[in-house]
C-alpha cells in the first residue's frame, strides 16, 4: 500500500468551501472497518457544486470530496467484506458528511457497500457513478408504479446531454421503449440519437411556463431538470403516466397545479440515490448490468486525471459536460 497519496480535500476557509489538493496517509482517513483501494471516482453535479465552492455540499469540512467510489477491498473487520472484493459506494453522505472518492484510499462502513457485478469493470462503474445509477432507480420507479412497459408511449428524458439523461436514454432505448430527448445543445443530437432517441425536442420548448393541463404526450418522464420544466411535463403527461423526478439542473422551485395528478391520475415519483435502501440499490446496479450497453456507455464517458477537477466542476454547473466523465485517482 501506498504510504502517502493525493487526495481533494474540501476545506472551508472564511466560511466558504474551498477545495485543494492534499497529500494524505492511511491515518488520516476515518476509522470505519472496511479499507479500500480506489480505483477511480466520476464528476456529478453535485460534484460539481461541491468542488466549485458554488454550495456548500460539505457540511463537516473539512472532507475528501466525491460522491462515488469504485475500487478494491484491501483491509476489512466486517464479516460481509473480505480482501480483493470489487466494490462500488454510491452516496450515503459521501463528501457531504462522510469523507469521499477523490482519493487512493477509503474508509468505508460495510453496509454502504454494493458488490460489483462481474461484468463492470471500475471505470465501468464510475461511467455510471451516482448519476447513471440514478437514473436506473428513475426507469424502475416508472416501472414499478407501473406507467411504463414498452410498447406504452414515449417516455421524455429531459437534461439528456447530461449525465442522468444520457444513461437513462441509453436504458430505457435498450429496454425497448420509444425514447423523446430534451435538450438545450441541438449539436448533440446525433449524440443523442447514438444513445436510442428517436425524437429529439428543444429544451426551449418546455422552459416556458404553460397552462396546468396540456396535450397528452409521455407515457412517463426522467426528469432531471425541475422547476418550470418539471411543471410543463406533468401537464403533458397521458393519463394514469408518471414523472420520475431527480434532478434541479434548471431550479428547486415547481411551480405547476394539482390539476395533472386529479384529473389525469398523473404520478410525481420522488427519486433519491443517497439514502436509497439496499434492495433499490442492488435492483438498479442489477437492471444496469442487464440494460446498458456498454459500447454506449463508453461512447459518452471521458476519463480524466484527478488534478482536473477544478476545472471541470465549473463546466459541470455550466452544462458543458457531455454525458459522464470518469476521474483517475491514481
Ligand atoms: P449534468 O450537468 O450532467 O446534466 C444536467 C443537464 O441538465 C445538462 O447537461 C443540461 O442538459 C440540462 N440543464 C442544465 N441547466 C439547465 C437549465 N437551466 N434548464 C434546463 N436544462 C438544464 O448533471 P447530472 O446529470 O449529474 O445531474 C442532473 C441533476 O440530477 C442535477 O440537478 C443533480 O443534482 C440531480 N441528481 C440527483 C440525484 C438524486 O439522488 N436525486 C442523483 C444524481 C443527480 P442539455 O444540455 O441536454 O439540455
Amino acid at each position: 500500500m501506498m504510504e502517502k497519496f493525493n487526495a481533494l480535500v474540501i476545506a472551508d476557509v472564511d466560511g466558504k468551501p474551498q477545495a485543494s489538493f492534499k497529500e494524505l496517509g492511511l491515518g488520516d482517513l476515518p476509522d470505519l472497518d472496511v479499507l479500500v483501494e480506489v480505483a477511480c471516482s466520476t464528476l456529478n453535479y453535485k460534484d460539481g457544486l461541491a468542488v466549485s465552492g458554488k454550495q456548500k455540499i460539505a457540511r463537516k469540512p473539512p472532507l475528501i470530496g466525491g460522491i462515488d467510489l469504485a475500487g478494491k477491498v484491501v483491509e476489512s473487520a466486517s464479516p460481509d467484506w473480505a480482501v480483493g472484493d470489487r466494490v462500488v459506494v454510491n452516496g450515503w453522505g459521501l463528501s457531504e458528511v462522510h469523507n469521499g472518492g477523490y482519493s487512493r484510499y477509503q474508509r468505508v462502513k460495510p453496509e454502504w457497500i454494493v458488490r460489483l457485478p462481474d461484468a463492470i469493470s471500475f471505470e465501468q462503474a464510475m461511467a455510471i457513478g451516482t448519476a447513471g445509477y440514478t437514473a436506473a432507480l428513475c426507469v424502475n420507479a416508472l416501472e414499478r408504479w407501473g406507467a411504463i412497459t414498452p410498447g406504452s408511449g414515449d417516455v421524455l428524458v429531459t437534461g439528456a446531454a447530461g449525465g442522468v439523461g444520457s444513461v437513462a436514454i441509453a436504458l430505457l432505448a435498450s429496454a425497448g421503449y420509444r425514447v423523446t430527448a430534451s435538450t438545450g445543445r441541438q449539436s448533440e443530437a446525433e449524440y443523442l440519437r447514438g444513445l436510442g432517441a428517436s425524437e429529439i425536442i428543444d429544451r426551449a420548448t418546455l422552459s416556458e411556463k404553460g397552462p396546468p393541463l396540456q396535450k397528452e404526450r409521455w407515457a412517463g418522464a426522467v426528469d432531471s431538470v425541475g422547476s418550470v420544466t418539471l411543471a410543463n411535463v406533468l401537464s403533458q403527461t397521458v393519463y394514469g403516466g408518471a414523472v420520475a423526478a431527480c434532478g434541479l439542473a434548471g431550479g428547486a422551485d415547481l411551480p405547476a397545479t394539482v390539476l395533472p395528478h386529479i384529473l389525469r391520475g398523473v404520478a410525481l415519483l420522488g427519486v433519491d440515490s443517497v439514502m436509497a435502501p439496499h434492495a433499490l440499490r442492488a435492483a438498479a446496479w442489477s437492471r444496469l448490468e442487464k440494460d446498458l450497453d456498454f459500447d454506449k456507455l463508453s461512447a459518452m464517458t471521458t476519463v480524466e486525471p484527478m488534478s482536473r477537477l477544478p476545472e471541470l466542476a465549473v463546466d459541470i454547473l455550466a452544462g458543458k459536460i457531455r454525458g459522464r466523465v470518469v476521474i483517475d485517482v491514481t
